[in-house]
């Protein structure tokens, strides 16, 4: 059967490489809803091509030009933040692939849940966010929450078949990112032209920079935690510079499956829109030969506190990974903007961590505050 696709975020790395997958997978796959920020020359482009019924931008000020560009054609749409939770909502949309960036994406996903609609989670920071609400509500309404992270759908590969109480232990791989080698000095000079090098993935500037701070593996270890249920001490971070392994679990028997492949997004995205079945990738293939060498690493905290930094949120757990992930967000954004430097990122974040108001339980409308409270206490640090 036909899955009709909303695409939350179609003109990130994310949202372009789910195009190209539903494109290769015409009878599988159908466009529903289109939706970006602000790139409204892009999602003309995409809307003339996969003709869906919505298409949605965030940003008002571009809404008429688009309204224009698409008039001849069957296509409602629509602008502003709330129209992203209504289009989830409607009747024909089977999927929602959530690929826009930090905490927008939490409160259309939310709308998501509540309406049935199968999740496709690329945006991370929703369950970083809020990952005991989001779980909750994908239990209470039947809901799948398909991972399509990497790591993510690796876990969740390894685990088909097997039983949640033999799973011992979680290994979540890490590239390292472009500064693996860099002592504290270096990391200290480096450039935002620098950290947006990585060097296996190509993908969207926030999650660069995370990954070369070492926090995108931090926000994957919250993400794990929350989708596979696991006790914060059954992950474990290795750093594996090839990104060939995307993961591995362990299980009681001290048995491990891992998933590899090479590093492709499109094949975790795939699995994630197919899933229970698998569909041909038409992706180039892994030749082992030219991979003499898998490699495995301690990460190190020292010259990236930035793990350290969000595995003790998780363990205070609360709001602390919604204050922190805020912190985050305002953080890289300076350092993308050459206000605050590589270190800059992690001091905006421990201050904001120490001044931000702790809620050791929290719902949507206290998740809302606290982001709202941290991203102000973080930009207060920003020259
Ligand atoms: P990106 O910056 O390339 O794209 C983000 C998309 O979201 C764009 O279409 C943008 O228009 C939209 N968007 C951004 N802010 C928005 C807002 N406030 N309101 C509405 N739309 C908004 O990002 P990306 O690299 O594609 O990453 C998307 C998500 O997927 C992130 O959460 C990231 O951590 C996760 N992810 C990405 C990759 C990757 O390879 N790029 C891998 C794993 C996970
Ligand atoms: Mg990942």
């Amino acid at each position: 059967m036909m899955k009709r696709i909303a695409i939350l975020g179609s003109t990130g790395s994310i949202g372009k490489q789910t195009l190209e997958v539903i494109a290769n997978h015409p009878e599988d796959f159908a466009v529903e809803v289109l939706t970006a920020k602000s790139n409204f020359k892009l999602l003309i482009e995409q809307a003339s091509r996969f003709h869906p019924k919505f298409v949605v931008i965030s940003d008002l000020a571009h809404l008429d030009t688009l309204q224009k560009a698409l008039s001849g054609q069957p296509i409602t749409v629509l602008g502003g933040q709330d129209a992203l939770n209504e289009v989830v909502t409607e009747k024909n949309v089977d999927m929602v692939l959530a690929a826009m960036v930090g905490f927008s994406g939490l409160i259309p996903v939310i709308h998501a849940i509540k309406a049935g609609k199968q999740i496709a989670l690329a945006n991370k920071e929703t369950l970083v966010v809020a990952g005991e609400l989001i779980t909750r509500l994908a239990h209470e309404n039947k809901v799948d929450l398909l991972p399509v992270d990497s790591e993510h759908s690796a876990i969740f590969q390894c685990l088909m078949g097997e039983q949640h109480a033999e799973v011992e232990k979680v290994y979540i791989t890490a590239s390292g990112g472009p500064f693996r080698k860099f002592d504290i000095s270096a990391l200290q000079a480096v450039t935002r032209h620098e950290a947006l090098k990585h060097p296996t993935w190509s993908m969207g500037a926030k999650i660069t920079i995370d990954s070369a701070t070492l926090m995108n593996k931090g926000l994957e270890v919250i993400e794990a935690r929350w989708l596979f249920n696991l006790k914060p001490e059954q992950i474990d971070v290795i750093v594996h510079p090839q990104s060939i392994v995307h993961s591995l679990v362990q299980f009681c028997d001290g048995s491990i499956k891992a998933q590899l492949g090479l590093p492709d997004m499109r094949l975790p995205i795939l699995y994630a829109m197919s899933y229970p079945k698998r569909l041909n990738g038409l992706f180039p293939r892994f030749n082992f030969t030219d991979y003499p060498h898998l490699t495995f690493e301690a990460p190190d905290s020292n010259r990236f506190p930035n793990l350290a930094i969000a595995l003790e949120a998780m363990r205070k757990g609360g709001n602390m990974p919604c204050i922190m992930n805020a912190a985050n967000e305002v953080a890289v954004e300076a350092f993308l903007t050459d206000r605050v430097g590589f270190y800059g990122i992690t001091q905006i974040i421990e201050k904001t961590l120490r001044q931000a108001t702790f809620l050791p339980a929290a719902g949507l409308s206290e998740y809302i505050e606290s982001d709202r409270e941290a991203r102000s206490i973080a930009l207060s640090f920003v020259k």
